[in-house]
């Protein structure tokens, strides 16, 4: 797949989609703790519609592959990890797993989290030995003390722990990264460079939610580089009794601003999915003077199955998967040029 731009990969997938967000419903005590300013939507009680997915971009067989699980009857967090395992193996997709982009050095290196209904989390870094990260960030999550393994350690582990080795470099990427070499100049421009990470939340038929992101990260970034796609409560976070949420686009700033575990926090507050990301978002963008160069996306769920995403700049959907349909979502955006 070329490299996609962000302005006009979705514009058509857009059209007639649908952005269907309620207000979230309040607990007594998120009825004391919420500011006026939050009070924008009237309240309502809601049951999910079991089960749901969600995720960034559209990755429709992703999507749909976790609601088939889902729907099969697995469990939050494995529908997750098979969903976005189809574009870690997707050779197409030069963002996420086999085939990625590589950094300036000609390595692919790649990125991925997870985080289970019970708080439990998992994640890998800067991996170059297998595509399956985030299968390997479970492992991680589960089978070690820790929660992070990064480089070689995690490259060992993910040997004894029996995944293949592979070569994620792609002839089509290494061609691309050749080309690059030609007049390297970094310099990650929202609109020219790759973003698309996928990020994913499940709720199962019991009502739980569980989480995965993996990213092959920036394109052409510097060797070591780490985004926010790995990192929790910045890529990605959820807490079972409120909701959830991920991130894609310049993990850098999403890390600034712990984004996921930001937008958990106003959900635990009060504030709908919807709104949670569009504060998030504000966030970022009122403290900075260039973000009409980059993108950032959200895409938050919270427990009643309400889901909401917001972006800085036109272009970015997400996938939504409930009542067996599986659909793409238009995604307001903060930079409205006149
Ligand atoms: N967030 C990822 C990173 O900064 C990039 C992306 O979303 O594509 O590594």
């Amino acid at each position: 797949m070329k490299r996609r731009k962000f302005i006009q990969n979705t514009a058509a997938g857009a059209v007639g989609a649908t952005f269907a967000m309620t207000a979230m419903a309040c607990t007594d005590e998120n009825k004391k703790t919420r500011k006026p300013s939050q009070d924008k939507k009237p309240m309502s009680k809601k049951m999910p519609n079991l089960p749901i997915a969600i995720c960034t971009w559209q990755f429709t067989n992703a999507n749909k592959t976790a609601g088939d699980a889902l729907e099969n009857g697995k469990p939050a967090l494995e529908a997750a990890i098979e969903g976005v395992s189809i574009e870690e193996q997707n050779l197409k997709n030069t963002t996420v797993g086999k085939g990625g982009i590589p950094d300036r050095q000609g390595n692919v290196t790649l990125d991925a989290c997870v985080m289970a209904t019970n708080g439990d989390c998992g994640a890998v870094m800067a991996v170059s030995s297998t595509s399956h990260v985030a299968a390997l960030a479970r492992k991680v999550m589960e089978d070690t003390p820790h929660v992070i393994l990064v480089g070689e350690g995690a490259e060992e582990f993910a040997a004894l722990s029996g995944f293949e080795t592979e070569d994620l470099l792609t002839e089509e990427s290494k061609k691309a990264w050749q080309e690059w070499l030609k007049s390297p100049e970094y310099k990650p421009l929202i609109n020219i460079e790759n973003h698309d990470t996928i990020g994913m939340l499940t709720m199962d038929k019991k009502g739980d939610i569980a989480g995965a992101c993996t990213s092959s990260g920036l394109s052409y970034k510097m060797k070591g580089r780490v985004g926010d796609s790995p990192i929790i409560g910045s890529g990605l976070f959820l807490d079972n009794e409120i909701g959830g949420a991920v991130a894609t686009g310049m993990g850098e700033e999403v890390v600034k601003t712990v984004g996921s575990f930001l937008i958990v926090e106003l959900m635990r507050n009060g504030m709908s999915p919807q709104d949670a990301c569009e504060e998030a978002i504000k966030r970022i963008v009122n403290k900075n003077d260039t973000y009409k160069d980059f993108q950032i996306a959200y895409i938050a769920m919270n427990k009643m199955g309400e889901t909401g995403a917001y972006c800085i700049h036109e272009g970015f959907t997400m996938m939504k998967y409930e009542n067996k349909i599986n659909e793409n979502v238009f995604v307001d955006f903060y930079h409205k040029p006149s």
